[in-house]
Order: C-alpha cells, then structure tokens, then sequence
C-alpha cells in the first residue's frame, strides 16, 4: 500500500523551550532534505542512518530559520513504522508553523489526528489496546492514570489475552479438523480439556471484566462524595483535602447550597471530590434543591465520605445515612474530637470500610484523613501494573467474548454436538480479535483514532 508522507507539530501548540514537527512516509527524507540544511555542508540528510542527529537550520522557501535538530528513524525502527525524521526547533508559535508550511510545501500532507499512532497499528508495531494506551498516558493527569496506561502501553492487556487467544484457536482448529476431515482419523479431544480450556479462558476474562471499575478508577479519577448532617465539617475536611480553602465554612447550617467540586491527588489517585449540601429537611427551596444534588452525587460516588460530629449524638438522619452506606465504599469520619464527645466511634462500626476519628482543628489532621481515604481506596486492590480494560471499547468486547464462551459451555454441558461448541469459540475468538485489533473492523479503527490528538 503507498503513503502519503504525513508531517503535524508532535509537540503542544503554544510556546514552549522546543517543539517538535513529526514527518512519517515513503518521503520523510526527501521532504526533510528539502526543509533541513545540516551545519556540516559535507553531511546529506538522504544519506542519514537511524537513530542518528543532525544539527542545522530548517528553510523556509529556502531561506534558513531557527536553529534545528532533526532526529533520524529509519523504517522499520521508528514509531510508525516507516521513515520518520523528526525536527526540532525552538516552541513559539510563529517559528513552528513556518517549519509545518515548509513540509507541506515539500510535498507532506498534514497529519490527522492520531496518524502517527494509526499507522504504527497498521504496520504491527503495536497492537490496538496499546494504541489506545498511548492515548491514555498522554491524558493522564494522576500517578495511578499514567502507571495504568503505562502497563497496557507495555503490552500487559494484550500478553494477557494472547495465551487466551491462541489456546482457543488451538482448540477450534481441532474441532474443526476432527468434524470436517473424519477420514483422516483426527483423534478426539481428551476428556476434560474442552471443558478446562473453555472455563480457563473465561475465568481471565471474567477478571479483566470484574476489574473494570477498578481500572477506571485509577484511570479517571474517583468520584468521591463529602456527605453528613449540616454543621459537621464536611467543607473544612473537603478544605483540608484540596489544601485550600475552596469551600466556605461557616458556623451557619445550611452555607454549602451548591455541589462544589474538586480535584485533588491522593496517593497518587486522583479524587474527583464534591462538597455537597448538609442533609436535613428544609422549607428554603434553594437550599433544598441543593440537598436534592447533594443526594444524586451521594448515589453515583465511588467512594463515599460520611462525616460525623462527634460532640452531637447519633440522631436519626446520621443513622439514615449509616445505613444508606452499608456495603458502599465508604469512610466515617466523626470530626471534632477536640469538643466533649458525645458520639462513639463503635456505633459506626460495621456500616463502613473504615471509621476514624480526628479534629479538622488538629494539625495532622490533613494527613490522617488522607491516609485514611489511601487506605480504602486501596482495599479495592486495583493494581496500576496489572492488565485491565481501558474503556467502553474492550470492555463490550470482552463482555461479549465472556459471553460466546458461556454458550460453549453450555452448549458441551447439554451434551450438543461439536459442532455447536466450535461455533460459539469462534464467536468468542471474533469478539477478542476485535478486542486487540487483530480484526477490528475500519469503523472501530476510526473510531479509536479519532479520539487521538493531532502530532501523535
Ligand atoms: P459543614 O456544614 O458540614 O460543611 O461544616 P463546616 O465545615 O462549614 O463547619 C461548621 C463549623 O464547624 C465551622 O464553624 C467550623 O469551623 C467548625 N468545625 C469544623 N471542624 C471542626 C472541628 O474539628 N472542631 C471544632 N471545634 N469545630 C469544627
């Protein structure tokens, strides 16, 4: 297949120390050749060897600009795949769109978004999850986020789904060979090993499905939700928390009408955090629309942190919202420590994760609260490392692998010919083809694609 030989700032747009202009294609040296003049007159950008530098100036209609370096890739070794030089040059705006000008004159055609990645897909360097994975860790703005994308960059989903992959194909090949060739006196499958392969392979599928929420926690961010009565801190722990004083507090019940949100970085987790209305009744209709959002963010929170006023007893709104986080996520805090205490930590126990006890007057209290959200955010046992699914995309394929694979168990269980269970692995095979891009069709290449940002 021919290629245009594609050129897009790699770097971000604005000002910046450097910026890098990426060409890829057949053409990469010869469009170079013409927009890059080496300081050493002697040296010929057509005779550049891989991973090699050149240092020089670029040209704009054959004038000489800013100083440059150009970076030398030779097809295969490079990201794409193909030839690929990439020049560097100083990050203003005005300097990188005469270099891009001067490559579209030599005959490259602007990148669209996410070519560069694209094409390293369709050359087989990377596999469509890790595609998807450098988009990811470009996006990141958390630890977990880049460590996460990181793994699957590295190949960890995929090395995951191939043992998966080949044993199926292993064992549809000789399904299909013993019902279509019986005169060639293919042997039966072993008593068992249909069985153990088909559970093997849905077991780590089902793994994968299970740790979605996990892995998009660490991706995305947690939606966590700041909940109690009025008056009990929640806005100076939501303060404490964002480092900052975001929210207003004030001794009057009812300040906080609106959701205020936040983000912040705990343990290298990012916390989505929303300080949300104190819920009490109320005849103030504001304030009682804000209880009403205060309720949906509490339902929709990943985690959730209950706070409690430790010199007030446990009424019956607190009790309410004891019970409403049973099984939840979820970590007490009874506040105010520092006042005569009139609330116990052991009657919370039992409905949360865990439950502290601090003041927000304290001086460490910022940092035993944080730890404390660390600590049951990592009961979750999501593991940044590991393979997991990294959005909506491999997650329906997978979910429908799982589910091809149930058929085939059940199918051999109904004592179906072989036929029927060969079937069903096939559909299974399909959907993780789909899953790694090994036979994604056009629409879902482009839709992976389109999401990429213009230079990668
Ligand atoms: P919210 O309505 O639950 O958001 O509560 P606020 O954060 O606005 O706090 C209500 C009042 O309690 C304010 O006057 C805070 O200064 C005060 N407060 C918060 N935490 C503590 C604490 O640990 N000890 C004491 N004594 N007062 C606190």
């Amino acid at each position: 297949m021919t290629r245009d030989t594609v050129a897009a700032l790699a770097t971000a747009p604005g000002t910046g120390g450097i910026a890098v202009v990426r060409i890829s294609g057949p053409q990469a040296y010869a469009v170079a050749a013409q927009v890059f003049a080496p300081a050493d007159k002697a040296r010929k950008v057509e005779e550049a060897k891989g991973y090699t530098a050149m240092y020089g100036r670029f040209l704009w209609r054959g004038r000489p600009q800013d100083e440059t370096v150009a970076l030398f890739f030779r097809a295969p070794k490079s990201y794409t795949g193909e030839d690929v030089v990439e020049l560097s040059c100083h990050g203003g705006a005005a300097v990188t769109k005469a270099l891009l000008e001067a490559c579209i004159e030599a005959g490259a055609v602007p990148a669209p978004p996410g070519e560069f990645t694209k094409r390293a897909f369709l050359s087989g360097r990377i596999s469509l999850t890790q595609a998807e994975a450098v988009m990811d860790l470009i996006s990141a703005s958390s630890r977990s986020g880049a460590a996460a994308a990181q793994a699957a960059l590295s190949g960890a989903l995929y090395q995951k789904i191939k043992p998966v992959t080949v044993q199926l194909t292993a064992l549809a090949g000789h399904i299909a060979a013993y019902i279509d060739y019986p005169e060639e006196g293919v042997p039966g499958l072993e008593e068992g090993v249909l069985l153990d392969t088909l559970c093997r392979a849905r077991e780590t599928l089902r793994a994968l499905i299970e740790g979605y929420d996990k892995g998009a926690m660490l991706r995305m961010g947690v939606e966590t939700a700041i909940v109690g009565s009025p008056n009990v801190g929640k806005s100076t722990l939501f303060n404490l928390l964002a480092g900052f004083d975001r929210a207003i507090v004030t001794p009057i019940a009812g300040t906080t009408r609106d959701v205020v949100e936040q983000a912040v970085q705990v343990g290298g987790l990012e916390l989505l955090l929303a300080d949300t209305a104190g819920l009490r009744e109320t005849a103030d209709t504001v304030e009682a629309e804000g209880i009403r959002r205060s309720y949906g963010c509490f339902e929709k929170a990943q985690l959730v942190v209950a706070v409690f006023d430790g010199s007030q007893p446990l009424e019956e709104a607190g009790r309410a919202l004891c019970e409403s986080c049973r099984g939840r996520r979820a970590l007490a805090v009874v506040n105010k420590t520092d006042l005569e205490r009139r609330l116990k930590a052991e009657e919370l126990a039992g409905y949360f994760t865990d439950v502290i006890e601090l003041s927000a007057r304290d001086e460490d209290a910022a940092d035993k609260l944080e730890k404390a959200v660390a600590g049951v955010l990592q009961l979750t046992g999501a593991e940044p490392g590991g393979a997991m699914l990294a959005n909506a995309r491999q997650l329906s394929a997978a979910v429908k692998a799982a589910g091809a694979l149930d058929d085939a168990l059940e199918a051999e269980r109904q004592g179906f010919d072989l036929d029927a269970v060969g079937v069903c692995i096939d559909d299974a095979l399909n959907a993780l083809y789909e899953l790694t891009g090994e036979s994604a069709s056009d629409a879902v290449i482009e839709e992976v694609f389109s999401k990429f940002c213009v230079g990668k």
